[in-house]
C-alpha cells in the first residue's frame, strides 16, 4: 500500500555552505542501510529525502519490516514516514484516503478518535487545507465496516496527515524517530577506546550520530584475561557497526606493561599508569590510521580512574584530543542509550577486563602527574615497549 518513505532531518537542514555535503553523505548512508532490498531508490527534493521503487511498486509487508529496521540506524535522521504518494489531484488523493484509512484502524485496535491534518504548499490545487479536511473526512465516514469514531482535533488515536506539493501529493499516519544527529561520515573518522562495559558502546554510538565513524581499541591481557574477553569486546564493535559503513577494531595486548607496572612502580598507581600508556598506545594507532581522535566512555567520578583529578593525570599523557561524549550523564541514562542501541545485552555478561590485572586494593584517587611521571621513569625503555605493543597489535575486521 505504501509507496514511497519520507525522511525527515533537523539539524542538516541548519547547515549553510556545506549543507550539500551533509545530504550527500545522508543519502549514501541511507543507500547503505537499504542495499539489501532490491531495485530501490533514494533521492533528495526540497530538504527532504525520498525512498521509493524505481518500479513505483508499493513496498511489500517484508520490505516495510525492513526499511523500519534499517532507518532507525541512520544517524542525521530526525523521523520518516511510510507514505501513499499520489498525483496532484483531488480524486487520487480521495482513493488514497479511502485505502489507508482502514489499515490504520486495524493497526491500532480500539481507537476512537481520528482526525485529519492536511497541508498544502501547492498553492495553485484548488482545496484549502480546511477544504481537504472536509472533503476527506466525509469520505472516510462512507466506509463501509470502518469502526465508529469522533473528530478529535486535539488528541486524536488516528492521524491521517496529507501534504498536497507541486510534484505530488502524499498521505501517511505515523512518523517514527530516527537517531536525529548528524549524518556519520560528515566529520573525520575517530578511535574509540572499546571495553566490554556499558558505557564506551554508548560513547562510540554517540560519536557515530555527531558525525564520525569511529574505528574501536580494545586492550586485553592475554594469558591474564580469557579469549571471552577479546570476543565479547569484536560482538559489541560488529554491532555497533550496524550503524556506520564500517570499522575496524584494533586489538591490544597490554600484559607485558601491566607486568612491567607490577614490578617496577607503587601499587596505589597502576590504574592511572595503565591508562595513560592506553592513550599513548591508542594515539599511536589513531595516527597509524588516520583517525583525528579519541573517545572514550569515561563519565566523571563514576570509578577511581575517573576522578577530575585522574582525567587530568591521564588526559596528559598525549597531545590529540580525547573525546568522553558521556562525561556528564547518569548512568541509567547510559544504560537507556545502550538499551536502545542494542549493546546492553552484549555488555551484559561479566568477562575479566584488562584493567582488573594486577588491580591495587586500594587505587590512587588523585595520583599528583609529578609522582605518576617518576613512577613511568622506573619503568625500563618504556617508549620502546608501547612501540614494542604498537607493533603486535591484530587488525579485526568485525
Ligand atoms: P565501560 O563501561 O566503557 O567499560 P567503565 O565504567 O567500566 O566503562 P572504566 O573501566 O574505568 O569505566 O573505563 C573507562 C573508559 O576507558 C572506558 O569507557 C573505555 O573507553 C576505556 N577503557 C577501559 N578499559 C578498556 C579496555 N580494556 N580497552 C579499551 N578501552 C578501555
Ligand atoms: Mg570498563
Amino acid at each position: 500500500m505504501y509507496n514511497c518513505v519520507i525522511c525527515r532531518y533537523h539539524e542538516i537542514a541548519t547547515k549553510g555552505n556545506n549543507r550539500s555535503m551533509f545530504e550527500r553523505v545522508f543519502v549514501d548512508n541511507i543507500r547503505h542501510q537499504l542495499k539489501d532490498v532490491a531495485d530501490l531508490r533514494v533521492g533528495r527534493v526540497r530538504g527532504r529525502v525520498w525512498i521509493d521503487h524505481k518500479s513505483g511498486a508499493d513496498f511489500t509487508e517484508s520490505e516495510e519490516a525492513v526499511i523500519c529496521e534499517s532507518l532507525v540506524r541512520v544517524c542525521g535522521l530526525a523521523s520518516f514516514s511510510f507514505v501513499i504518494r499520489t498525483a496532484v489531484d483531488a480524486d487520487a488523493i480521495r482513493r488514497a484516503a479511502i485505502d489507508l484509512v482502514p489499515r490504520l484502524f486495524a493497526e491500532t485496535p480500539g481507537a476512537r478518535t481520528f482526525r485529519i491534518r492536511a497541508r498544502r504548499s501547492n498553492k495553485k490545487f484548488p482545496m484549502r487545507s480546511r477544504d481537504i479536511e472536509i472533503d476527506l473526512v466525509s469520505r472516510i465516514a462512507e466506509i463501509p465496516g470502518l469502526p465508529e469514531f469522533e473528530i478529535d482535533l486535539d488528541n486524536a488515536a488516528i492521524t491521517l496527515g496529507v501534504e498536497v506539493r507541486d510534484e505530488f501529493a502524499i498521505l501517511y499516519a505515523a512518523s517514527i524517530p530516527g537517531p536525529g544527529g548528524l549524518p556519520t561520515g560528515s566529520n573525520p573518522r575517530v578511535l574509540t577506546l572499546l571495553s566490554g562495559g556499558i558505557d564506551s558502546p554508548v560513547a562510540a554510538y554517540l560519536m557515530m550520530k555527531r558525525g564520525s565513524p569511529t574505528d574501536y581499541i580494545s586492550f586485553h591481557s592475554s594469558p591474564y584475561t580469557p579469549p571471552e574477553t577479546t570476543d565479547k569486546v569484536t560482538r559489541i564493535a560488529k554491532h555497533l557497526n550496524r550503524f556506520q559503513i564500517s570499522g575496524r577494531l584494533y586489538l591490544v595486548n597490554l600484559a607485558e606493561f601491566q607486568k612491567a607496572v607490577r614490578d617496577c612502580c607503587e601499587e596505589r598507581f597502576r590504574t592511572v599508569l595503565y591508562r595513560r600508556a592506553m592513550m599513548r598506545i591508542a594515539e599511536k594507532v589513531a595516527l597509524q590510521h588516520k583517525c583525528r581522535a579519541l573517545a572514550t566512555g569515561e563519565a566523571l567520578g563514576q570509578v577511581a580512574s575517573q576522578t577530575l583529578v585522574n582525567l587530568d593525570v591521564i588526559n596528559r599523557a598525549i597531545d590529540m584530543l580525547i573525546l568522553r561524549p558521556v562525561i556528564g550523564e547518569d548512568k541509567l541514562d547510559t544504560i537507556a542509550t545502550a538499551e536502545k542501541i542494542g549493546t546492553m545485552v552484549l555488555s551484559a555478561p561479566q568477562v575479566p577486563d584488562s584493567c582488573t590485572v594486577f588491580a591495587p586494593a586500594s587505587p590512587a584517587t588523585a595520583a599528583p602527574l609529578k609522582q605518576v611521571e617518576i613512577q613511568e621513569s622506573r619503568i625500563p625503555d618504556y617508549g620502546a615497549l608501547l612501540d614494542k605493543i604498537v607493533s603486535e597489535v591484530e587488525v579485526v575486521e568485525p
